[in-house]
């Protein structure tokens, strides 16, 4: 089993639990995938050869690019740049491609499908995931763990649920699932309540009323329908 990633996923929900670090453990997890692999690409894996090989054959996906953007190391993000739009023309110019350019615009939507560090971290996430499946059954002390997530977001819910599927027997996976599944609906009541607030403070007859924690409900929605809570700042604290 992936005995490297025991680590961090028992100290993301580890964290999640004791309420240090807000949200979905699973985004938590992505959050430092993905810094982990912008420092990579932005530093020691740029110059190399074979990384660029497969930059230019991969790309980049919209939110990396600017993410790449919004990092201070404008000159390796320029020479990988430089590199991927000569494969583009190459692409343009291969004669093998069809004269009517049938392949290359097929090769154009591949390009648009496809991303170098979502593949990276997709991959990695995929086994952090796998190391939840396996401590759940594995670690006697994961299960109370898991129960006292805050949340998972839906897509993570998704993952978890069929990760456990695929890496559980049946009778297994029904408790795992169970257990996931209230995590879900706990935060879900919570969550409905908020936003329901949210509508009722816009009728004047609930001006005088609190906010209670409505104010950023529909900000959490979003980042638990979208798991955009993966692209949120590490660390900040929701009011
Ligand atoms: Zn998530
Ligand atoms: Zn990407």
């Amino acid at each position: 089993m992936e005995q490297i990633y025991t680590i961090p996923v028992n100290e993301a929900f580890d964290a999640a639990a004791a309420g240090e670090q807000d949200g979905c453990p699973i985004c938590a997890l992505y959050r430092k995938l993905e810094e982990n692999e912008l420092d990579l690409i932005l530093g020691a894996s740029m110059m190399e050869p074979a990384i660029r090989i497969r930059t230019n054959q991969e790309g980049f996906c919209h939110g990396h690019y600017t993410k790449m953007i919004g990092r201070q190391n404008r000159l390796s993000l320029a020479l990988m740049l430089e590199s991927h739009l000569d494969s583009v023309k190459e692409m343009l110019a291969d004669p093998a491609l069809g004269a009517a350019g049938e392949k290359n615009v097929r090769r154009a939507r591949e390009l648009e499908g496809s991303c170098y560090l979502c593949g990276r971290i997709d991959a990695s996430l995929s086994r952090m995931i796998e190391t939840v499946v396996h401590l759940f059954a594995h670690d006697p002390a994961f299960p109370g763990k898991l129960e006292a997530q805050p949340r998972f977001c839906l897509p993570h819910f998704r993952a978890l649920c069929e990760t456990g599927r695929t890496k559980l027997g049946k009778k297994a996976y029904l408790p795992y699932y169970r257990a996931v599944k209230g995590v879900m609906e706990r935060y879900l009541d919570k969550l409905r309540g908020d936003v329901s607030w949210f509508c009722k403070k816009f009728d004047y007859r609930y001006d005088a009323e609190p906010w209670y924690d409505a104010k950023d409900s529909i900000e959490r929605a979003v980042a638990f329908l979208s798991a955009t809570d993966a692209k949120a700042k590490e660390g900040k604290k929701k009011a």
